[in-house]
């Protein structure tokens, strides 16, 4: 909070300044610390508000209380700093595409815990409820400024937006629609990497979805992945990178590995911002940053440009 200081008329009329904030008086600061004072027994100068949870959440980069209903208005981005919060797969797509368009595809697939590994089947329970979501992914035909798309959005409230087999192949159907009907394919990931309770088959789920962005683009069909914090391992290492334009939000962090594992295998100090969105935009890794508040417009604006202005997805798949 900004401090404000007061002009004030002394009698002989000369101006002093006085604090905003007044001192303690100097002839009882030496008393008090003649008894040191319990800790218990220093009461707060001023009694906490009783505020109800879950209708302020303070911005975690510049401390500023926001009301939540605000968040929401602006995209959970702090008005203050610009820090993205986490926003759920629905709410993005809501603010993406036009209204009504968005015909989900696969909304039942989810995900079965094939190799019995310890707590798996609790966790899924656990995140389905909490998020009203099958998995960590929601895939869907729309349309967006004119044009038809494939979109997938990925959730970090499932299981850190880890990818399974149900993510793999919600997004391999969503490109392979995607490359039957002239579409392009958009999608916006966030993950902490594959999903290590299904073992090799998260794994394969990076060659499975690499090989049907490679037909998408062999029918000359335009790809773009927009990567928000964080967005690291397998998705990284397959579809997330594999953009004709790869996107970031600002601040995000994107890498295969996280940077405490690096710096402990290569005992070599990072550079700084190491993995950041801004730092990748310069080393090559990223084509652009674009705000959340300013995806969409982008997004057109790039579907415009790969399809020469005309509408893409005429054949109506
Ligand atoms: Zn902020």
């Amino acid at each position: 909070m900004d401090t404000t200081t007061f002009t004030k008329k002394t009698i002989g009329g000369v101006m002093q300044i006085e604090p905003a904030l007044t001192p303690p008086p100097i002839s009882n600061a030496a008393a008090a610390f003649t008894v040191k004072p319990k800790l218990n027994a220093v009461k707060p100068r001023t009694k906490k508000r009783d505020i109800p949870e879950g209708l302020w959440t303070k911005c975690p980069s510049c401390g500023t209380m926001i009301f939540d209903k605000e968040l929401d208005e602006n995209l959970k981005v702090c008005p203050k700093c610009q820090h993205h919060f986490p926003i759920g797969s629905r709410e993005r797509i809501h603010s993406l595409v036009e209204t009504c368009t968005f015909e989900e595809m696969d909304p039942e697939m989810s995900s079965v815990d094939v190799l019995k590994f310890a707590g798996y089947r609790g966790k899924l329970e656990r995140d389905r409820k909490n998020t009203m979501l099958k998995d960590a992914v929601v895939t869907g035909i729309c349309k967006m400024g004119g044009h038809r798309v494939a979109l997938g959005v990925m959730d970090f409230g499932f299981m850190g937006g880890s990818m399974g087999a149900v993510v793999g192949e919600k997004l391999t159907r969503l490109i392979e629609r995607a490359t039957e009907g002239g579409l392009a394919a958009i999608v916006i990931s966030t993950s902490g990497g594959a999903r290590m309770q299904e073992g090799v088959l998260s794994l394969m789920q990076m060659a499975k979805t690499s090989a049907a962005l490679a037909y998408h683009a062999k029918h000359r069909l335009p790809y773009i992945s927009v990567l928000t914090n964080n967005s690291y391992g397998g998705v990284m290492a397959s579809y997330a990178a594999l953009g004709d334009l790869n996107l970031a939000e600002p601040a995000a962090m994107i890498g295969f590995a996280g940077p405490r594992v690096i710096k402990d295998t290569t005992h070599a100090e990072l550079p700084p911002g190491f993995q950041t969105a801004e730092f990748l935009v310069e080393h090559g890794l990223i084509d652009a940053i674009v705000p959340r508040k300013e995806m969409k417009e982008q997004l057109v604006r790039y579907l415009d440009y790969f399809f020469g202005g005309k509408k893409g997805g005429g054949s109506g798949v």
